[in-house]
């Protein structure tokens, strides 16, 4: 669970995200609008909305020291070298190729940097911050632009087509034939059993429960039968769950759950789906990870994998178990506890599910 991008440490740290990024014609302006770099060493960036972004560390070698850098779509006018101080060598934003954007972070030597707990998290559609050290010298500021200025009138308009497209898209689920399906919805835990407890007290059971009902009620209207394997706040072992979806018959069975991170760790967001076995288990998990994704923009892809949870095992029909985020994530958990995300996330598994139907029934 907290093992993430620790095995991607090669020669580079990277830190992929990946947004629902346009594609940009080729001559596109920066994608990157401020940085700031504070005196507690975290740097702040601003770019256009959806950017898609690339991190990358690299250890001091005879020529540089520690450079952190990041790739932007889109490219710079002008290269340029700020100078640091403390911890920071210097600052270089560069073109390393035609139509993209670099800024190198390069650090003095016997700087301490612990990249390895590095994570770039997506504050917004257009800001990121990553913690990269603790100054043991004052530091002071650097940076350009206003990393938190509001949306100038262009941006904005781009965001309220964001917002209308996919408003659009969430009425767009797809058609099925009437009648023909039942699917299971498993809200996870309940009860006694609170499962995740995230910042500010955001409870698991109350967040899936939530999240399932509205998925059963949109897939009703699509003329699926769709059936709750709890509908309230009630002690639900595992096996009255399965025994429930083995009994209806049910063509899937999807279990919805949000995460936790070890030691509740505020950096740590993400989406993941779970299968057990089969194509078919695995078809529907990337469907619905695709489309929860597509909701929670920034937060970072933990992809589609195989897992033994007790309800995806024991099911006879496709299964999956579905983790919509991290109720002790910073990002994640800030989303999760708006209703109007939630409404998204569930329109998102259902849009998954009804994709799904629609390829495999
Ligand atoms: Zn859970």
């Amino acid at each position: 669970m907290t093992k993430f991008l620790e095995n991607k440490l090669f020669r580079y740290l990277s830190v992929f995200l990946f947004l629902n990024s346009a594609i940009l014609p080729i001559k596109s302006s920066s994608d990157l609008a401020a940085w700031e770099i504070s005196n507690n060493g975290v740097l702040e960036l601003r770019t256009k909305s959806n950017s898609n972004l690339k991190a990358y560390f690299q250890k001091a070698n005879q020529i540089y020291g520690d450079r952190f850098w990041v790739d932007f779509p889109g490219e710079l006018k002008n290269p340029r070298t700020i100078k640091g101080n403390g911890s920071i060598k210097e600052i270089r934003l560069g073109k390393p190729n035609n139509g993209k954007t670099r800024l190198v972070i390069e650090f003095k030597e016997n700087t301490y940097l612990k990249p390895l707990t590095w994570r770039m998290v997506g504050l917004d559609q257009n800001r990121w911050r990553i913690k990269l050290f603790n100054p043991k010298y004052s530091f002071k500021k650097i940076g350009e632009g206003l990393v938190k200025k509001r949306e100038g009138n262009n941006q904005a308009n781009q965001n309220s087509n964001f917002k209308k497209k996919s408003n659009y898209d969430y009425l767009q689920l797809p058609k099925v034939k009437q009648n023909k399906f039942s699917v299971v919805i498993d809200p996870g835990h309940g009860g006694p059993d609170p499962g995740a407890i995230g910042v500010g007290g955001i409870r698991e059971t109350d967040v899936v429960l939530e999240v399932s009902k509205i998925v059963k009620k949109l897939l009703s209207e699509k003329g699926v039968k769709a059936r709750l394997t709890r509908k309230n706040e009630v002690d639900l072992d595992l096996p009255p769950r399965v025994y429930f979806a083995n009994n209806m018959d049910a063509d899937i069975f999807v279990s919805i759950h949000a995460n936790a991170s070890r030691g509740k760790r505020r950096d740590i967001n993400g989406l993941e789906t779970f299968y057990y076995r089969g194509w078919r288990g695995r078809l529907l998990a990337k469907k619905i990870q695709k489309q929860i994704l597509r909701v929670s923009p920034g937060s970072p892809d933990r992809g589609v994998k195989q897992g033994r949870f007790y309800v995806i095992k024991n099911t006879r029909m496709p299964a999956v178990l579905v983790e919509v985020g991290f109720l002790t994530g910073r990002l994640d958990a800030r989303r999760l506890e708006k209703a109007t995300h939630r409404k998204r996330l569930a329109y998102a598994i259902a849009k998954g599910i009804l994709e799904y139907l629609n390829k495999v029934g």
